[in-house]
């Protein structure tokens, strides 16, 4: 079974996705975590794409064709859950090529609601953990330490930033492939203005229990 979660910055798909790979036993591919990896690694490629991320531009498809392509190849499991890729019409097309999907989850949330979320979002800087310091739930027991490993809390750059441009970039470039998969029907929406619970559930229904 291969899923791709699909919405706008900061609509809870990182959150799901933790959530949903344990109980399907999916192997989740964020293709974000997967750059802000190569960032940190300081590497060529990491220098290369560091601006780009921080303003909130998309990476080249060549670079994230590849290094999807990659990660695809050397893992074991299979069954996969993306999130964050594809972003545009173009790597919708490659991941045709490589990939067959069983399911393609929108999340539907107003603009208004992210900017406020995006503010409260921290992430674990050893176990990229996401909490959000606005949201109970989601609240870490301390604002700047993470529950699961003890690690220190950031927010990323382009969460304090660049969230009109990423926004942007998701209504020119990602949304065009909501129309693609529609008529693939393979296009499931959910309201994602809602607890981390009563979304879980919506996309368990969609998936089957
Ligand atoms: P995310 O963690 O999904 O919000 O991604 C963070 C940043 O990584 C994005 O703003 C892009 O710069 C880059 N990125 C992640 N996935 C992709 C993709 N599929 N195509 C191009 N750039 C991407």
């Amino acid at each position: 079974m291969n899923i791709i979660l699909l919405a706008p910055p900061a609509a809870g798909k990182g959150t799901q996705a933790e959530l949903l790979k344990d109980k399907y036993n999916l192997n989740h591919i964020s293709t974000g975590e997967l750059f802000r990896n190569i960032v940190n690694s300081d590497s060529d490629l990491g220098k290369q794409i560091k601006d780009i991320m921080e303003s909130g531009y998309l990476v080249s498809d060549d670079i994230v064709i590849e290094v999807v392509k990659n990660y695809l190849d050397t893992s074991d499991n299979k069954n996969y859950l993306l999130d964050g890729f594809p972003r545009n019409t173009y790597q919708a097309e490659k991941l045709d090529e490589i990939l067959n999907i069983d399911y393609v989850i929108l999340f539907n949330i107003d603009k208004s609601i992210l900017a406020d979320r995006i503010s409260g979002r921290r992430l674990c800087k050893s176990c990229g953990a996401i909490y959000n310091v606005n949201i109970d739930p989601l609240k870490p027991k301390n604002d700047s330490i993470c529950d699961k490993c003890g690690s220190e809390l950031y927010q990323r750059k382009d969460d304090i930033d660049s969230f009109e441009n990423r926004y942007n970039v998701y209504l020119e470039e990602t949304k065009p492939i909501i129309e693609y998969y529609k008529n693939k029907n393979i296009l499931y929406e959910i309201n994602a203005d809602r607890s981390v619970e009563e979304i879980f559930t919506s996309i368990e229904d969609i998936l089957g229990r």
